[in-house]
């Protein structure tokens, strides 16, 4: 938990510094808060020889890798919500949620951010309904964006959402860790969920206060039929309760765009479901995406344009999502299956690249937060945000290239090492932040309960 004031010297067989080639025997100088140099050992040992030393050997130093959309609320549902349709797997969630104390959403976050910090994440961007995943950010020493999430249906209920998001908002904008670690944005949640004059109102809003905003979009079939032809799933739902909906007629990127929401420029999540003509207008809107590849596979989305986006220039980073539809929270796998499904689909076997995937975690997914000038690669005067990952496992050796073993091979388990702005996260053993051993057995009790009302809700 101590900040070293001193320099240290962190060595590893390889260094990954993404703006450029890996190289061997190598390390970085860390001193308070930065990294301030980054080299071959013996040029390092030589520069630096008051320095406190630890060596990772069989490893990877790299950036800390950036999670550019996860729920930390969710989960304690992990494992809970399988081979449901997604408009069922929304409504089951949304009244399981309904039986956590606020107290167990905290926990529920915080064993979210334990995960996340194991596998190597030291940037986490988070949507939640509740504050629980900020305070775990805070809480944890992980750096971090928290997007206040806000819904409603119902266009005369406009005034009364705004009001209770800008209660939930002040304190956590109040809050010492924002002006530092973890900033606080707004996350209208998506076209079914709230209303054409919220989006407006909201967007207003993040404009007038400098907030950043994001927005679930084009993530399912359902959406599209719903946006484009007031059909559908959801259009049922809101014929059930009675609720208007003027269909626009448009894609799902287009409404937002006629909303003015995307020249808010927005972090939109999903995107799964999009023309050219849309990605056209994200790319000149400046807007950002969040790719959640696992996720988007596993509620039958289908595949998002990801080499489209890239050619096009809109930065990506890529995020979990929530362990409700993932199962686990693992960028290494996210960034592997991301890549392994365009090839799959594309029948080509050079489409995106190890080095490409890698860059979207790290770069790449810092650009998509802004943050690209403080982390996201290894350089002197960035913050000092990065892991070591192990790669002397029987399912990664041998390895003469770091970034194919890392992407190709390695697994979020396999990461040894965090630190976040200088300070240890994470020593390989445990996360220094957070007490692992009452998280696993609060997490037991509040899933024995969920269980509980499952059965309830379900008969
Ligand atoms: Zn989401």
């Amino acid at each position: 938990m101590t900040i070293p004031s001193a320099r240290t010297l962190y060595l590893a067989e390889w260094v990954v510094p993404i703006v450029r080639p890996p190289f061997r025997r190598g390390g970085i100088v860390v001193e308070g808060e930065r990294l301030v140099a980054i080299g071959g050992e013996a040029e390092l040992r030589a520069q630096f020889p008051e320095a406190v030393v630890r060596d990772f050997g069989e490893a990877a130093l790299l950036p800390g890798l950036v999670n550019v959309h996860a729920h930390l609320e969710l989960t304690a549902f992990r494992g809970m919500l399988e081979d449901l349709p997604f408009v069922k797997w929304l409504a089951v969630l949304t009244r399981l949620r309904e039986g956590l104390s606020a107290e167990d959403v905290r926990e529920s976050a915080r064993a979210g951010v334990l995960e996340a910090i194991r596998s190597g994440q030291t940037t986490i961007v988070d949507v939640g309904a509740t504050g629980a995943g900020f305070d775990a950010l805070c809480e944890s020493g992980a750096r971090g964006l928290f997007f206040q999430e806000v819904f409603g249906l119902r266009s005369e209920d406009a005034g009364e959402s705004m009001r209770g998001l800008i209660e939930r908002l002040q304190p956590l904008r109040a809050h010492p860790c924002a002006r530092t670690r973890v900033g606080v944005g707004i996350s209208p949640h998506a076209p079914y969920t709230v209303s054409a004059r919220l989006f407006r109102q909201t967007v207003e809003y993040a404009r007038a206060h400098a907030l950043p905003l994001c927005v679930h979009i084009a993530e399912s079939r359902a959406e599209v039929e719903f946006v484009r032809h007031g059909q559908g799933e959801f259009a049922r739902i809101y014929e059930r309760r009675g609720l208007l909906w003027h269909a626009p007629g448009v894609s799902p990127i287009r409404y937002l765009h006629d909303l003015g929401v995307l020249a808010a420029r927005p972090l939109l999540v999903h995107g799964v479901h999009m023309e050219d003509e849309d990605i056209a207008l994200v790319a000149q809107s400046g807007a950002t995406i969040a790719h959640c590849p696992k996720s988007n596979a596993k509620l039958g989305h289908g595949v998002a344009p990801l080499p489209e986006w890239m050619r096009a220039g809109i930065a990506v980073g890529i995020g979990t999502d929530s362990v409700a539809s993932n199962n686990t929270c693992d960028l290494l796998e996210e960034a592997r299956f991301g890549l392994l499904v365009q090839r799959a689909r594309r029948a080509s076997p050079t489409l995106l690249s190890a080095e490409t995937m890698l860059r979207l975690l790290t770069l790449e997914g810092a650009r998509a937060l802004s943050l690209e000038s403080r982390i996201g690669s290894l350089e002197p005067g960035k913050e000092a945000d990065f892991i070591a990952v192990d790669l002397s496992g029987a399912h990664v050796q041998p390895v003469d290239d770091p970034v194919a073993a890392i992407v190709f091979s390695a697994r979020g388990s396999d990461v040894r090492f965090a630190a976040v702005g200088g300070r240890v996260l994470f020593d390989g053993a445990s996360v220094t932040t957070l007490d692992e051993e009452r998280l696993r057995a609060r997490l037991r009790e509040i899933r024995t309960r969920l269980r509980h009302r499952d059965a309830l809700i379900r008969d």
